[in-house]
């Protein structure tokens, strides 16, 4: 079996174990066959997919683009949506739809990742008295491709047909990473918030900051592996990798911003990074890969702590280390102002002491919390006051609403801590020997 069907298989297994007796393949010379591991009919036509019931896997290969539904242009919505409806008829519920593309001859990888990805996610239709779609399990660059031929943009979108509750009429998004996508992390958005935070971050003082967080590992070996949780635009990952030689794996749940260091790294071919965009929660990241597990400024994203959090012990080695930085609570009453702030954006924030119990009932050792609230208040005097003094170029990008939103948005934040609401805390520890 060739590489690129092994990560297929691993991601297919890992999305929905399960015994695949009915396997569709188009075309009908695509390469992904698995080498008769799985029987497989296959199909030229999107329409022939109409023949096919009771599928378990259907794995579309490089169709998207040669048939036309994926073009230079964008994406083409017609043919998109006959071909989304065609696989969600021909597949069993819990089945897997796999589509490959390459997108390193498309005019705006930037634009079609996240286009084509939120496509796919947001997709639901009702058949046959069902209102289906896919659960979204990741879109991930195929390592075979990075390193054969230097191409970052070779991808596999993995979506398990599932049954879904209709939403209200009003819902403006359907996902959480659509809501991503929508609200904090619009391209506008990553856009004013790297301006603000410097080039490739999107978390508080930027690079600089970054490696003295990094350094609260107290070293690293080259060559070892981590993985970044919820790597944004990519600059730690490429720190990582670059100032302390190690292989890191950058995971996202947002494609707006997995797209921009996707692309980044393209540009730069550098073959110690890879990424996927899933989310940390649900993604099988395996066991006993990881020598580090690096996350900053992205729990607080997270509903389901006890599962981030087991799902991190699994996927370190014996005696590996997880270093973590995330929006916290304090100890003081909520204003309404924080109150509103939270719930806007979702954020499950926590106290130091939840955090620390928390590693403890799930086996970590050697557990260190800190709170890093004073830095934090630092950063943010100094980050608003550069927004203010370099307004003229800030101006040259964004409008006065963007400059509006960051500066008030800064200086909420500091009433926040000032109330002992909002704190920034520092987790490590080590997964036992
Ligand atoms: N770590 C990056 C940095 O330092 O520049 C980005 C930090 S940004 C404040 C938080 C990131 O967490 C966002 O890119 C967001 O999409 C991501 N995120 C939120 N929930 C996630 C989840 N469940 N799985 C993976 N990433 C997630």
């Amino acid at each position: 079996m060739s590489a690129t069907e092994r990560q297929i298989l691993r991601l297919v297994n890992a999305a929905a174990p399960g015994n695949y007796k009915q396997v569709a393949v188009q075309p009908k010379s695509s390469d992904l066959k698995f080498s008769g591991l799985l029987p497989a009919s296959t199909h030229n036509q999107v329409a022939s997919l109409g023949s096919v019931s009771g599928a378990d896997l259907i794995v579309a290969d490089k169709v998207l683009v040669a048939d036309g539904h994926v073009t230079k242009d964008g994406l083409q919505g017609g043919p998109l949506d006959a071909f989304l409806l065609s696989a969600l008829t021909a597949l069993n519920t819990g089945g897997v739809l796999v589509v490959r593309e390459d997108l390193s001859a498309n005019a705006s990888p930037l634009m079609t990742l996240p286009a084509l990805t939120d496509y796919v996610d947001v997709f639901r239709r009702d058949i046959a008295g069902k209102y289906v779609g896919f659960d979204f399990y990741c879109a991930e660059q195929l390592d075979s491709s990075i390193h054969l031929n230097s191409n970052y943009l070779d991808f596999v979108w993995i979506l398990r047909k599932k049954e879904f509750t209709p939403p209200p009429a009003d819902a403006a998004t359907v996902t959480f990473r659509d809501f991503l996508d929508k609200t904090q992390y619009t391209n506008t958005g990553i856009g004013s918030y790297e301006w603000m935070f410097g080039k490739d971050f999107i978390s508080p003082g930027g690079y600089d900051e970054n490696i003295r967080v990094l350094e609260q590992f107290g070293g690293f070996k080259y060559g070892a592996k981590m993985l970044d949780i919820g790597s944004g635009i990519g600059g730690g990952v490429r720190q990582a990798a670059a100032v302390y030689g190690l292989q890191v794996t950058g995971v996202d749940l947002s494609a707006n911003m997995l797209s921009e260091a996707i692309v980044r790294v393209h540009d730069e071919k550098d073959s110690r990074v890879n990424y996927s965009i899933c989310d940390a929660v649900t993604y099988d990241f395996g066991e006993n890969v990881y020598d580090y597990v690096f996350s900053r400024d992205c729990i607080q994203h997270i509903t389901d702590q006890d599962a981030l959090f087991k799902n991190i012990f699994k996927c370190l080695k014996p005696g590996g280390v997880v270093l973590v930085t995330m929006y916290g609570k304090g100890k003081g009453a909520w204003t309404e102002a924080f109150k509103k702030y939270n719930d806007k954006r979702f954020y499950h924030l926590q106290t130091l002491d939840e955090v620390k119990e928390r590693a403890i009932k799930h086996g970590y050792a050697d557990v260190h919390v800190e709170n890093m609230t004073e830095r934090f208040r630092e950063i943010l005097t100094q980050e608003r006051a550069h927004l203010e003094k370099e307004k003229e170029d800030f101006f040259k990008y964004f409008t006065q609403d963007e400059f509006d939103s960051l500066f008030n948005g800064w200086s909420d934040k500091l009433k926040y801590i000032e109330a002992d609401n909002h704190n920034w805390n520092l987790f490590r520890a080590s997964k036992p020997a």
